[in-house]
């Protein structure tokens, strides 16, 4: 059965870097994938690039992101453009209502965003991750009864492997996994969409850049958070990743 699975994310990338595997899987297998990105990373890096403007990073940014989406099939880009940076001063409630707006119009069956701890830290990740939970309650209002949508987080256990430096300790415990084992092409070609990027790319998928996508790992990996309109309680008992039950996306 066909399903609408929306992802919302703070800047241009983070979709590749979290969920691109799981993107490509599912537009392949005929489910209509929408994307949300709350800024369109005019304060990122630039890469080998020069820009005049900050406006001019973000229109190109922006057209990596439309690249990055062609790539993995999704069926619609919505960008909100909000300031790179600075959702964490944004009014909460003011993102959130933003992102209900998106949840509520489209009715995903499946909405899928950072955990709270940003993976990476980022201030712009955790604003989005808090804004999206709290739309994702809000939303549940206008759904019908026993379908009400699955809200997941997603999460990068692998991002520090290949880094110089260690991350933040992952403070949410992962329940699902996502084989992407025939989408790792798919992945490494929306990272190389990336040219702006190519610093961060490097980084934690050293070798994509150049063709190489071994670096990419086998799966993908989430957190069920709600499910029928209730908080689902938090896993005491973590598996194993490699023990995690499969997520269904065919
Ligand atoms: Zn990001």
């Amino acid at each position: 059965m066909k399903t609408r699975w929306l992802f919302v994310f703070a800047h241009p990338d983070d979709e590749s870097f979290a969920a691109g595997g799981t993107i490509a899987k599912l537009s392949r297998a005929g489910h209509d994938v929408i994307l949300a990105c709350a800024t369109s990373g005019c304060k990122g890096r630039s890469g080998e690039f020069q820009f005049a403007t900050r406006e001019e990073l973000a229109r190109f940014r922006e057209q990596e992101l439309r690249n990055a989406c062609s790539i993995l099939g999704v069926a619609e880009l919505v960008l909100y453009r909000y300031p790179d940076g600075e959702l964490k001063s944004l009014d909460l409630s003011k993102l959130a209502h933003r992102i209900q707006s998106t949840i509520v119009e489209r009715r995903p069956e499946i909405i899928i965003t950072f955990p709270p701890d940003g993976v990476t830290g980022h201030p712009d990740h955790i604003a989005i991750s808090r804004a999206t939970e709290r739309a994702v309650e809000r939303a549940e209002a206008h759904y019908p009864e026993r379908q009400k949508p699955l809200f997941y987080y997603t999460s990068i256990p692998h991002y520090y492997d290949h880094c110089p430096d260690s991350g933040p300790t992952q403070t949410c415990p992962i329940t699902a996994r996502a084989d992407i084992r025939g989408f790792r092409h798919h992945k490494g070609r929306a990272l190389q969409a990336y040219r702006s990027q190519i610093y961060s790319v490097n980084r934690a998928y050293p070798g994509v850049m150049d063709g190489d996508f071994t670096v990419i790992g086998d799966y993908e990996y989430y957190t069920l958070v709600r499910a029928n309109g209730q908080l689902v309680p938090p896993n005491t008992a973590p598996a194993a990743l490699d023990e995690l039950p499969e997520m269904e996306l065919g």
